[in-house]
């Protein structure tokens, strides 16, 4: 096969219609899941009959690799893991092992709700994961247990964060969707035990990814809100950003204690910076959390299509992109007449 010559010059040609680079890639290894958060995989829908991708379905890892290296090629320089829950494939920290030398690669993340990490954070280290972000939503047990869909234990869950930063894995964020009614009321214990750890808790406004988590408008807690209550009981100041395309404000705590995160995908969206492309475990590229179709990757590839090949679907897909749902979105008719959307468990978060 041959390599696509790239230059830099070329890739910062590559932008979107709307000037936006590509920087991100998501890949979503599997659809299945230990979880059943009812924001995401309701048990109701996802139940024991449920048919998820088969083996054959899903890319294969090597396959996974061939898409990251040609996107590398492209300008990604930032790779994330997810699912599904990556974890539930137990051959990761070889997949790992090769996307952390790739070339052009200087960011390998993995999103997971850390239930399996304990006993693999350090072999994923040692494979070259540079960090992890773990979701939880609340340590109020009973909280935690009906926000897993009755499936996680907590303890399992804080001892994946304790492996994860024993190992290095570092900053550890954890991910935090706010549901008003549900965990609203634990947010700011969830802050009071992370505060002075280092790790980097990120507030997420709930979502109306996918068509399947009944989502509405009224459980949607504005990251303002939580932030005058944070604001209330230890003061914060705003941070700049990162980098570009990052999604979180962030503020420190004026006590020192750290830095704290707000996702506000819905009161303040930030499509303008959005550099993400989002590639699911059938090989499905999508340009959008919020997409209703996407580019399948997987027959080309199985077709053996060469590097210069899937560059140019790669192209030609980032070149024409336009979307910016959230920032169009009218939470009124996003509720009554839901587009059918990909959901999350496919797509990766
Ligand atoms: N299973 C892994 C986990 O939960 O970390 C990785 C996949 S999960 C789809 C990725 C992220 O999406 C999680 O942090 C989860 O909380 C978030 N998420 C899922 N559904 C959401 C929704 N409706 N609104 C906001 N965030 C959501
Ligand atoms: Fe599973 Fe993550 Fe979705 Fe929860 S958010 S159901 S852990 S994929
Ligand atoms: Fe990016 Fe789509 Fe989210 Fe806008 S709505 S920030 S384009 S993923």
């Amino acid at each position: 096969m041959s390599a696509p010559q790239e230059t830099s010059s070329e890739h910062e040609r590559l932008k979107d219609a709307l000037s936006r680079p590509l920087h991100d890639l998501r890949i979503s290894l599997l659809d299945r899941c230990n979880f059943r958060c009812p924001y995401c995989m309701p048990a109701s829908e996802y139940h024991a009959d449920y048919e998820f991708l088969t083996r054959a379905q899903r890319l294969s890892h090597d396959e996974i690799y061939t898409v990251a290296r040609v996107a590398a090629t492209l300008g990604v320089s930032k790779l994330r893991l997810t699912g599904g829950e990556p974890l539930l494939d137990k051959a990761l920290p070889k997949l790992v092992d090769r996307l952390a030398v790739l070339p052009g690669i200087d960011d390998l993340a993995l999103t997971t709700n850390a239930m399996l990490l304990a006993p693999v954070a350090q072999t994923l280290a040692n494979a070259g994961l540079h960090r992890v972000t773990i979701s939880l939503d609340s340590l109020d047990e009973q909280v935690f247990r009906t926000m897993s869909g009755g499936r996680g234990n907590l303890q399992q869950v804080l001892d994946g964060i304790a492996a994860a930063e024993k190992a290095g894995l570092t900053p550890i964020k954890i991910n935090v969707v706010v549901q008003r009614g549900i965990n609203d009321h634990t947010v700011l214990d969830l802050l009071e035990h992370f505060r002075g750890t280092g790790h980097i808790v990120r507030l997420i406004e709930f979502m109306d990814v996918g068509n399947r988590n009944g989502w509405r408008m009224e459980q949607v807690v504005p990251s303002l809100d939580l932030l005058d209550a944070v604001n209330e009981t230890w003061p914060v100041s705003p941070l700049g950003r990162n980098y570009d395309g990052e999604v979180a404000s962030r503020y420190r705590y004026d006590d020192g204690k750290g830095e704290i995160g707000f996702i506000s995908s819905v009161t303040k969206p930030f499509c303008g910076s959005c550099s993400r492309a989002r590639l699911s475990a059938d090989g499905t590229l999508y340009t959008c959390l919020f997409a209703t179709h996407g580019t399948d990757l997987r027959e080309p590839l199985r077709n053996g299509a060469d590097d210069d090949e899937l560059a140019d679907i790669l192209k030609r897909i980032w070149l024409q992109r336009a979307d910016r749902y959230s920032e169009l979105r009218r939470p009124d008719v996003a509720a009554a007449h839901p587009l059918s959307k990909v959901e999350m468990y496919r797509i990766g978060g």
